[in-house]
């Protein structure tokens, strides 16, 4: 019998809980190690903190009652393996660090991918402005942010320029911004008063970012969103101040890409007011990445903004349809948008139709039908590859995919879940990820009866999820509390960006069950790092998976697929994708090569925002 050690030289362990019986001497340290189906506790007896391979140690199994010393222990399965893949210096994580995985030092991204070098130019360039809330990595919170990143970078890949206008938000750490200098100092109105306002120029992953910094106190705080001031008047005055620097500057893009309620003013500032100054040239695009959003507003507050509110108060303009009648009625920002954009697109071909067919914005989108399109969202490739992803363990792409057990192995280990072949049950046990804002649009009565059920079919399930509501929160905290002792489940309610990429490079299924998508990035993420998606057909999932048992093109499938918002349909698809991953091993890798293969980065997709930038552009 060979056992196996997994001690590569730069091991660092941590003390042993107090509450480990007749080993719980601080002194003393532990590690686990999976050897032949026992978990193992490694033990320092010279009380060094870093353990040497094979030197003083004995082997104490949790599980049976045996002892061994090291000395006589074989050829080290595991640290075999890592040596052929090159990380024998892995440093393996466990629960008991001190700082978390997620927490360490990565190093730099280097964003300036093949793709960048070697693209194709298009001939008649375009400058773009997108005014956002949000611009991943330095100011995320959902997909937002990451489609800002994605389509700026696939635009200046293709030789346009492109600039991004952000709120220069307090909590922005300016180590991720290169050359970081002030361009401007300026004043923005705002409610009868003219702002002291500065303009930045820096860099973020390779974009140029415009941050604009009110001398007020908007954008202040410790987060993007829910600072101890009123969002909607600090997003008018951010829609202003971006057409303030670029009247200021005398700055004339072709295009200014606006996003979401939160810019939705934008159009109604440049059309009513700017271009009776001195923009003439740029025209107009919204993207609407979510409907649930209006930017709900009163006459007066969207006249702080130097506009007179009481014009916009009509059907056919601005009028939330959803408070006529009301008294007051009141202004939707995001209709207003629609309403003096240039051209609305949304984020997948199937939203626009659902978007077309139901909901509050669905008359003002049918009168405004000419201009309204939907274009799929991409990924980001440069940020989302696991070939070259600073934030893993270990690399990995479609032809070569042993570093994705190295992932799901350092996952494991650093969340405490049970290694391969520990559980009861099959050997091959699944890991299921679900990386999601906790809202009621997620599907979160699916979320957690997924979390019973991976639990009763022996896989294993990580949500990463934040809960802006307390009420959901504490609900999750629960849950937390009842499966986190255990070690088959974790839920881990906070927001990280470096976890997220090692929870889809470790995940062999990325769950997706939302109520509605507009488009969806985590099944596409999930996808290129080999983790097979599980969803619910709505919106842009049911754009980007098909199911592999019941699709009508074969070649496209690439998932499983349910469409109820039962905990059966669920379950229907869950427990297809186990008994797959179990029973077909083969036909799992092959999937999983396939998957990881299907292009859905914003190489494929930016092409059709070009062409519609174009169709608006003016000549000058
Ligand atoms: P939405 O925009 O509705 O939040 P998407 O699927 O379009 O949903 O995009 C979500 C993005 O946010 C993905 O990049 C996902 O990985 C990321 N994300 C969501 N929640 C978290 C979290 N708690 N920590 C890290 N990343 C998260």
């Amino acid at each position: 019998m060979t056992l196996g050690i997994c001690l590569p030289s730069s091991f660092s362990i941590s003390p042993i809980p107090k509450t480990k019986g007749s080993i719980t001497s601080s002194s003393i340290h532990r590690c686990f190690c999976r050897i032949n189906s026992y978990d193992f506790v490694v033990v320092n007896k010279t009380n060094k903190k870093k353990l040497k391979p094979c030197k003083n140690y004995f082997l104490y199994s949790n599980s049976c009652d045996v002892k061994i010393p090291a000395a006589q222990i074989g050829a080290a399965e595991l640290e075999d393996s890592t040596t052929k893949s090159g990380f024998k210096n892995l440093v393996w994580p466990s629960p008991d660090d001190e700082i978390p995985f997620w927490r360490r030092e990565f190093p730099t991204w280097d964003v300036n991918s093949d793709d960048s070098v070697n693209a194709e130019k298009d001939s008649d360039l375009l400058h773009i402005v997108h005014a956002t809330a949000e611009m991943a990595p330095i100011a995320k919170v959902g997909g937002l942010g990451d489609v800002v990143t994605g389509l700026a970078r696939a635009c200046i890949t293709r030789g346009h320029k492109v600039d991004v206008m952000l709120p220069f938000y307090e909590c922005i750490q300016r180590q991720h911004i290169n050359n970081l200098v002030l361009i401007s100092t300026y004043a923005s109105y705002f409610n009868g008063d003219w702002i002291p306002t500065n303009a930045y120029r820096g860099e973020v992953s390779g974009i140029s970012v415009i941050f604009i910094e009110p001398s007020n106190h908007f954008f202040k705080g410790q987060s993007v969103y829910g600072g101890s001031y009123n969002e909607l008047e600090a997003y008018l005055f951010f829609s202003r101040a971006c057409l303030e620097w670029m009247q200021v500057t005398g700055t004339q893009p072709d295009i200014i890409h606006v996003h979401e309620w939160q810019t939705g003013a934008l159009p109604l500032l440049y059309w009513d007011m700017y271009q009776d100054l001195s923009l003439k040239k740029p025209r107009i695009v919204l993207t609407i990445h979510n409907m649930e959003h209006y930017g709900e507003c009163s006459q007066e507050q969207l006249s702080k903004c130097g506009l007179d509110g009481s014009v916009y108060a009509t059907e056919d303009k601005a009028v939330d349809d959803r408070t006529i009648g009301h008294n007051p009625e009141r202004l939707s920002l995001l209709k207003g948008g629609i309403v003096y954009s240039n051209a609305v697109v949304t984020v997948s071909p199937t939203y626009l139709k659902e978007t077309l067919c139901s909901g509050w914005l669905a008359s003002t989108l049918l009168r405004n039908r000419d201009k309204y399109s939907g274009i799929l969202n991409g990924i980001d490739s440069a940020m989302w590859n696991p070939a070259t992803d600073v934030f893993l363990p270990a690399k990995f792409d479609a032809e070569n995919f042993q570093g994705k057990n190295v992932c799901k192995h350092f996952v494991q280990r650093g969340l405490g879940l049970a290694l391969e072949g520990t559980s009861s049950g099959s050997d091959r046990v699944p890991l299921v990820v679900c990386v999601t804002r906790l809202v009621a649009q997620k599907g979160l009565h699916l979320i957690t009866h997924a979390i019973h059920r991976v639990d009763e079919l022996g896989g294993q399930m990580v949500v990463l999820g934040r809960a802006p509501d307390g009420r959901v929160q504490r609900e999750f905290e629960n849950l937390a509390n009842l499966y986190n002792q255990g070690s088959g489940i974790r839920i881990l309610l906070m927001y990280s960006e470096e976890l997220s990429h090692m929870l889809y490079a470790a995940a062999d299924m990325v769950l997706v069950p939302s109520m509605y998508e507009p488009c969806g990035l985590a099944q596409m993420i999930g996808m290129r790092y080999g983790a097979i998606p599980v969803v619910r057909k709505t919106g842009g999932l049911a754009d980007t998976v098909f199911d592999i048992d019941q699709g009508s093109q074969p070649e496209l499938a690439n998932g499983f697929v349910f469409e109820g918002i039962d905990q059966g349909s669920l379950n229907w698809a869950l427990d297809r994708a186990f008994s797959s991953y179990r029973e077909k091993p083969n036909e799992w890798a092959t999937t999983l090569q396939k998957v990881m293969k299907v292009d859905n980065s914003w190489n494929k997709t930016a092409g059709q925002y070009i062409d519609l930038y174009n169709t608006l552009r003016v000549k000058w």
